[in-house]
């Protein structure tokens, strides 16, 4: 888990949606709707976005494409996990939190309810293996915008990483751990805040889009000084941990494949592209991702996939 910026991502359009233009005071999408529904185009706009239901059947894939309700900042959080924060928030509540997030506005998502992500997902080798320690609150779709990469910066499997980050009480994780066999092993749902960033540099919260914001407990953690004072990025991303070493030679193939399958499910179960960075572009001075990942995060920012 390891640090220089050379990736800005502030992404207001994220948060659009081809949606968004149905305000209610936007008088004028009547008459246009009266137009579209005598006209011709009636069927082009029955397929695209519909302005005021919420759901509707795509007419092409498997999924169903939804406007998601604003939700309260615990809806959906696994109830062992909620009542364990309950009983233990207030340790560490000395720091800044604004309540605002910079994205209020619903966002559409596709919402896997059949087969494609589940397809996805079930192409991988996925372990569960969750651990309720390491959800630090919810983060349902409206919030994810970042896959942020690491490197274990050890040669322990998936499985003695997860039992180290569970028994040494700092209370940081990632959402997935990949091995070097292609093997991957999963420690907290999609839909959870985990410590994986940890502190980023001092405006990366504005850089990135993010914000401290009240949905993250932030137990177990400590700043690390005023030059990295933003914990934003946690609340907005989804971590994934590759075993490797920095220096010690290139990612084994069906590492790097499993990568792949990973993004493609995750862009798959959200039904957007999460942006792309690694943890030192959060963080600056970080190892990780190392050198040797170079090639292939820039092929990952590009296509998703890795290096050929
Ligand atoms: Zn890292």
């Amino acid at each position: 888990m390891g640090h220089r910026a050379h990736f800005v991502e502030t992404d207001n359009s994220r948060s659009n949606s081809t949606c968004k233009a149905a305000h209610p005071l936007f008088s004028g999408i009547v008459l246009f709707r009266i137009f579209c529904f005598t006209a011709i185009l009636t069927p082009l706009l029955l397929s695209g976005c519909s302005t005021d239901a919420t759901t509707h059947q795509a007419s092409s894939n498997d999924f169903e494409i939804t406007v998601e309700e604003p939700r309260e900042a615990t809806t959906g959080m696994p109830k062992t996990a909620d009542e364990e924060k309950d009983g233990q928030q207030g340790d560490e509540q000395q720091y800044v939190q604004t309540p605002d997030r910079p994205e209020d506005a619903p966002r559409a998502s596709r919402v896997p309810q059949s087969s494609s992500a589940d397809d996805a997902r079930e192409a991988l080798n996925i372990t569960e293996d969750y651990r309720s320690s390491f959800v630090h609150g919810d983060k349902p779709a409206r919030f994810q915008k970042y896959i942020v990469l690491h490197d274990t910066e050890s040669n322990g499997d998936a499985q003695s990483v997860i039992d180290w980050w569970d028994s040494n009480g700092n209370l940081v994780a990632a959402h997935f751990v990949v091995n070097k066999d292609g093997s991957i092993w999963q420690c907290a749902p999609l839909d959870s805040i985990v410590h994986h960033a940890g502190f980023g540099d001092t405006g990366h919260n504005e850089k990135y889009g993010t914000t401290d914001e009240s949905r993250d407990d932030k137990r177990g953690t400590a700043p690390i000084g005023d030059w990295a004072a933003d914990y934003g990025m946690n609340s907005y991303s989804i971590g994934i941990e590759m075993v490797h070493v920095g220096g010690e030679g290139s990612y084994p193939k069906a590492q790097l494949e499993a990568v792949d399958k990973l993004i493609a499910y995750i862009d798959s179960y959200y039904g957007f592209e999460s942006e792309i960075i690694d943890h030192k572009a959060w963080r600056s001075g970080n190892s990780d991702t190392s050198e040797e990942f170079a090639e292939h995060l820039k092929s990952y920012q590009r296509t998703r996939r890795h290096a050929s």
